[in-house]
């Protein structure tokens, strides 16, 4: 029997292991995962008490091995649980019996249009691999979806006309408000900066040396890690630099082949001003009624909690969003099976200014978490709600801008009476402030604000901000002298 079984090789699961392997360095780690490669986060750094920044680098499994002696990494894929009987079963008929077990399998992304051979979605290393492929003969992509990943496709295509398609009025609305998006807008048709010359600051992502099946049935990779467009060529055949044309509140209605489309006398949307751009293989009907000829579609429309493998035979609660449901020790509603990162929901009541995203940073943190969790548990002991889980914090890049969300950054969950404090500077920020009975409750930071720390301290402290409101974000202002 295994004391500690972690499936998963993501941000989550590889955290979860090291943390066991460094609380019980005589126990032995099973970590068991589909993919060839592991996630290890590096240079870890904390920006403010909760905002943390980190790279991510994907190395053979075997080194995670080298860097924790306790952890046995194991590649696998799970076929099922028999949680009562804490068995696991692998795909080869092996089976692992546990004491506990983490469940850190992340997400598969929601595709429009899986069987379609043209509609391809970005998650792991070898989609990032095939997307570049297609990329490099394509004239024209139309990217769907309005999260993370679009945003920044969007902004690193070049030499491919791109029509970006969102169902809602603004753009990047799963991080941003439509001021933030408004903001942005501006950037999407500029020239990019070109980086060369710039060293590489992080990882190449890379499956050199790994030998990977073709087969439709290979197990996915970890979902990538940060930066993980920012070296990647992603160039199309067109002596064009950006060319982004936004379709807002749509949806795909229909994706027609070449055959299908000449058949329907409907008519092609032209950009460029060249009504002759020859024949496209897919032709994709909005639900404006626009069709715009494609050489491929990208899905970005999010991912969905990969649990498959552990539901049959089991009773675990499941979320509304399909999420495993954990409390707030990270157990599943299953006796010693706990879950961690993309895969899980919480379940928990959350703080005032935390709320779940799928995001590297959670992944982290709940995989660091739910490892303690295990090891008080198994020694008789209670442990109290890590203080990551106090106020939402995430830092990003879009755009080339620094991206800072804090606490109710959207004002999430707050009803009308909130009100909002802004500040923009065309081309160099964005800060918007989000107050309730003239407490802080969340913000967005876009630029070179240093206003972080300050404002995760006034969110965290819940100081009555009614006196200043006027003077908060005036820039001649030093806030952070103010409230030292
Ligand atoms: P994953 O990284 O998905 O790892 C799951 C692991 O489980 C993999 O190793 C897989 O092989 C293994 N596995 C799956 N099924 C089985 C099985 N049956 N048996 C054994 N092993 C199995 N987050 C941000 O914070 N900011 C961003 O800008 C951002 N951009 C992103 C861009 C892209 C293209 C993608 C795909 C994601 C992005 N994310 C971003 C999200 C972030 O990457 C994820 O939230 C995070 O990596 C999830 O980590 P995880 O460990 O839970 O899951």
């Amino acid at each position: 029997m295994t004391k500690y079984v972690v499936v998963g090789g993501g941000i989550a699961g590889v955290t979860c292991a090291e943390t066991l392997s460094s609380l019980c360095p005589e126990d032995e780690i099973l970590l068991i995962t589909a993919s060839p490669l592991i996630k290890a986060i590096t240079n870890y750094k904390k920006i403010t008490k909760t905002l943390e920044e980190f790279d991510v680098e994907e190395r053979p499994n075997i080194s995670l091995q080298s860097k924790c002696e306790n952890v046995k990494v194991v590649q696998k894929s799970v076929g099922s649980l028999d949680a009562k009987s804490h068995v696991l079963r692998l795909d080869d008929g092996q089976e692992v019996v546990y004491q506990k077990i983490c469940l850190c399998t992340g997400g598969k992304p929601k595709l429009i249009a899986e069987q379609n051979p043209y509609v391809i979605g970005i998650r792991d290393t070898e989609s990032v691999q095939e997307f570049q492929k297609r990329l490099s003969t394509a004239r024209r992509v139309m990217v769907v979806g309005n999260g993370g990943i679009a945003t920044e496709l969007v902004y690193e295509i070049e030499g491919c006309e791109v029509v970006w398609a969102i169902k809602d009025k603004s753009i990047s609305s799963t991080f941003v408000d439509p001021g933030a998006g408004q903001f942005f807008i501006a950037e999407l048709n500029k020239k990019k900066k070109t980086q060369e010359g710039k060293p590489s600051k992080r990882l190449k992502y890379t499956l050199k040396d790994i030998k990977i099946s073709e087969s439709n049935n290979t197990p996915i990779g970890g979902a990538l890690g940060p930066d993980w467009s920012a070296d990647l060529s992603m160039t199309g055949t067109q002596e064009i630099s950006h060319c982004v044309t936004v379709e807002k509140c749509v949806e795909v209605q229909a994706i027609h082949t070449k055959q299908e489309f000449e058949k329907s006398g409907k008519r092609c949307c032209v950009l460029s001003g060249n009504p002759d751009q020859g024949s496209w293989p897919i032709y994709v009907e909005l639900t404006n009624d626009k069709v715009y000829g494609c050489d491929f579609l990208v899905s970005a429309t999010g991912v969905v909690p990969n649990t498959a493998p552990f539901l049959p035979g089991n009773q675990f609660l499941i979320a509304d969003d399909f999420g495993i449901r954990v409390d707030d020790m990270m157990r599943t509603s299953e006796k010693d099976v706990y879950a961690a990162g993309d895969v899980c929901t919480a379940g928990w009541e959350p703080a005032k200014h935390w709320l779940q995203m799928r995001l590297w940073s959670q992944a982290r943190q709940m995989g660091a978490y739910s490892a303690q969790c295990m090891v008080a548990d198994m020694q008789g002991q209670r442990i109290s709600l890590d203080f990551c889980f106090e106020v939402f914090a995430h830092v990003t890049k879009f755009f080339n801008y620094k991206v800072i969300l804090l606490g109710k950054f959207n004002a999430q969950g707050l009803r009308r009476d909130y009100e909002i404090l802004l500040r923009v500077t065309k081309g160099l920020e964005y800060v918007k402030v989000v107050l309730r009975d003239g407490r802080m409750e969340g913000a967005i930071l876009i630029g070179e604000t240093n206003l972080e720390e300050t404002f995760e301290n006034l969110i965290l402290n819940q100081t009555d901000l009614t006196p200043f409101k006027d003077h908060l974000l005036d820039p001649d202002i030093d806030i952070e002298d103010f409230f030292d």
